[in-house]
């Protein structure tokens, strides 16, 4: 009741801004009785050519619309389910989920069109799981994905956590065929030694320092030279958080070609981001009649 919330709230003095009672609400159980009770839903961000406007791929971002707190950010509720351990049960959600809408907009498009793939961010904890890399193929075996179109993205932190298990998995992974990426390239602590050192198919440049061209300082030093060092290294590479023409020309012109973000594209619900960034014919039922949320 009322007086409970009050009492609730009343409690919620924090250390370092976070009390139990933060991490309670990502609970195990609580993440899984959300799970079942459709509290979770993904979102789908093109990646895009900027050439063409053509969508090459999406990733899925998870929301948590939580009964009482109402919507909460990814950014707010991940730590969380990764302190917790739910970060597990939600992870493999995603994956199921992300993989099996993959295998149907796949299946649903006209012969001849390039596939267009899923990326899914995965934590440390979960590439420190010994099973993750198999579970992620057995999805996909599952779903009819071919593993080419599924991406696994983790941060320069995640993939240097101290755990053979994380470099055993990726490596799994990476042999399977899966594209493994760099997440928030910048950000993290990573020497330039050890990015050498792993097997990386793609780098995404961090929005941090997109955001910056253009601006009036008009200066871009660090997306100008993780481009020039992706390149060198033969990497595929990703602008994150492209809001403007400008940005995007800019990238264009140093050889950076896919992008995500607000100037194509937010994080779309499934259905809008089929009906808008995957070539199924107009008039075909089949993808509403079969897509993964009615399954
Ligand atoms: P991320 O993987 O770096 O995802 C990119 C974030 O940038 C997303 O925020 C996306 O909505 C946002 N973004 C994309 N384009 C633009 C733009 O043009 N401008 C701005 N300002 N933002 C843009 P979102 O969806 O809030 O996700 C935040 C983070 O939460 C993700 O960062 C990722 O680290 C984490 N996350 C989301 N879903 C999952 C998941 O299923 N598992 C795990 N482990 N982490 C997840
Ligand atoms: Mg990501
Ligand atoms: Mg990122
Ligand atoms: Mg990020």
């Amino acid at each position: 009741g009322r007086a409970g919330v009050a009492l609730y709230d009343a409690k919620r003095v924090g250390f370092g801004g976070m009390s139990i009672h933060d991490g309670y609400y990502a609970s195990i159980s609580a993440v899984r009785q959300g799970i079942m009770n459709g509290e979770f839903h993904i979102l789908y961000q093109p990646c895009v050519d900027m050439r063409s406007g053509r969508a090459v791929g999406a990733e899925a971002l998870v929301r948590w619309n939580h009964p009482t707190r109402g919507p909460i950010s990814p950014v707010e509720f991940i730590p969380l389910c990764e302190a917790s351990g739910s970060i597990h049960a939600l992870g493999h959600w995603v994956l199921e989920q992300a993989v099996s809408a993959a295998a149907h907009w796949n299946a649903a498009q006209p012969p001849g069109y390039e596939p267009v793939g899923v990326a899914v961010n995965a934590s440390a904890r979960e590439l420190m799981t010994p099973d993750y890399a198999d579970r992620a193929v057995a999805l996909c075996q599952a779903a009819g994905l071919s593993v080419a179109n599924l991406g696994i993205e983790a941060t320069e932190t995640d993939f240097g956590t101290a755990s053979d298990n994380v470099m055993v998995n990726t490596e799994k992974l990476r042999a399977a065929g899966v594209v493994i990426s760099m997440d928030d390239f910048g950000t993290g602590f990573s020497s330039l030694e050890r990015l050498t050192r792993m097997r990386l198919d793609i780098m995404k440049i961090d929005r941090a320092f997109i955001g910056t061209i253009g601006s009036a300082t008009a200066d871009a030093p660090i997306a100008d030279l993780a481009i020039r060092l992706g390149t060198a290294m033969s990497l595929g590479i990703i602008a994150e958080g492209v809001e403007t023409r400008e940005q995007a020309d800019w990238l264009i012109a140093r050889g950076c070609f896919l992008a995500q973000g607000y100037l194509y594209a937010r994080p779309l619900p499934l259905d809008d981001f089929v009906r808008d960034w995957v070539n199924i014919e107009p008039d075909s039922t089949w993808w509403f009649a079969s897509n993964p949320r009615s399954l």
